[in-house]
């Protein structure tokens, strides 16, 4: 019998080939009693068949399981009437009514891989963006006005329980990091735009309440705005950030940037029952079923899973696996000799995933 169910959506465009190699590494990592993958229909292509982006059999399978495993959703031109796009919305459900309130993005340069801030090869980065995911300005997502086509207006919306839980997240993670490159610091630095807003001051404000509980950990501070250039100038400065909803989506994808991209980047998005897993990209429509896609995010995004897992189940063979995988992505990627597409290669999908399955096993 296996011990954990993961429920499996492989969605549209890449998808299905990144979470099908994704499999494969977790099937050589883990015994087979270990793991129960059960894959269920979701996605843009799923809608066009059926009219439902997230059928309520998934929904029940990705509620009752451990962890969720999805490649991504969504395809050009399969819109709603609004203009929003589908796809989206397969994520956007299950965050929602599974109240998954911390987007995890973990941005770490590996070995080999060439940053755009790395010109001498110098720059060390590892630090994690933590998103609050449920609140903030995309909480007015449909609900916002459009005023006899003259006036639009969405309203940003922060709770003191969605900033405690989200700042508590951040600090809980930087009790267990060792602090950050360039000084061994653990710190959160909390990103906001406290000088304009007062719903980013009350931000700020609660997870200053938050940080009295953690004497070990410094807090910071840093405007939005000028925390892109920091993310650039000084990335080694960070151990844990944690941001608003829509800040934390624009500051994840720049950090994604300069490390190697989304092909490279992982996501969890997690709640106090719940936990999705997925690359940090889309479904890169242009280049699929081609066998070229990275499945790396999805990869390393399946290890964030099992560590996860591991963790809230006190297993540590699933701690286990987990760094086996991250231990042989980085093997793989320092060697050089097998490198994804969107790092400056042509490996194929199928290519890295048989060196990373040799690597783990
Ligand atoms: P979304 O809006 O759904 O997040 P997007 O429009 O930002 O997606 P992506 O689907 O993430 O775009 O991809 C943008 C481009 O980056 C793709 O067209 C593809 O060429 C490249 N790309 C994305 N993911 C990968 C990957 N895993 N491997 C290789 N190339 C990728």
């Amino acid at each position: 019998m296996a011990k954990y169910d993961i429920a499996v959506i492989e969605g549209d465009g890449i998808g299905p080939e990144i979470t099908q190699s994704t499999l494969s590494v977790l099937r050589t990592v883990c015994s087979s009693d270990c793991l129960n993958f059960l894959t269920v229909e979701g996605g843009a292509s799923h809608f066009q068949k059926s009219g439902e982006v997230l059928p309520q059999e998934t929904f029940e399978v990705c509620q009752q399981s451990h962890a969720i495993l999805h490649g991504a959703a969504g395809l050009p031109g399969v819109t709603y009437p609004d203009g929003t796009e589908v796809g989206n919305d397969l994520h956007l459900k299950l965050r929602f009514q599974l109240d998954l309130f911390a987007n995890v993005r973990p941005i770490k340069l590996y070995p080999g891989v060439h940053s755009p801030l790395n010109t001498d090869d110098t720059v060390a980065i590892d630090y994690v963006i933590i998103r609050e995911n449920t609140e903030g300005l995309y909480a007015s997502r449909g609900g916002g006005i459009v005023l006899r086509e003259e006036v639009a207006t969405d309203t940003l919306v922060v709770t003191r329980k969605g900033i405690e839980r989200v700042a508590r997240f951040a600090f809980d993670l930087a009790t267990k990091r060792n602090g950050a490159l360039r000084d061994g610091k653990r710190r959160v630095t909390v990103c906001d735009k406290a000088n304009i807003l007062r719903s980013y001051a009350f931000f700020r404000a609660v997870c200053d309440e938050v940080a009295k509980d953690y004497s070990g950990i410094e807090i910071d501070y840093a405007y939005a705005d000028a925390i892109t250039v920091h993310m650039i100038k000084r990335p080694d400065f960070y151990d844990v950030i944690v941001a608003e909803n829509m800040f934390g989506d624009i500051i994840s994808d720049l950090g994604a940037a300069t490390v190697g991209g989304m092909g490279i980047s992982p996501s969890a998005e997690l709640g106090d029952f719940h936990g999705l897993f997925q690359g940090a990209h889309g479904s890169a429509p242009d280049i699929a079923g081609q066998n070229v896609a990275s499945p790396i995010a999805t990869i390393l995004s399946a290890a964030l899973m099992l560590r996860w897992m591991g963790d809230r189940h006190m297993d540590n063979t699933l701690n286990d696996a987990a760094r086996r995988i991250e231990a042989a992505v980085e093997q793989v990627l320092a060697k050089g000799e097998i490198i994804p597409r969107d790092l400056g290669g042509n490996a194929t999908c199928s290519e890295i995933t048989g060196a990373i399955c040799s690597a783990v096993g």
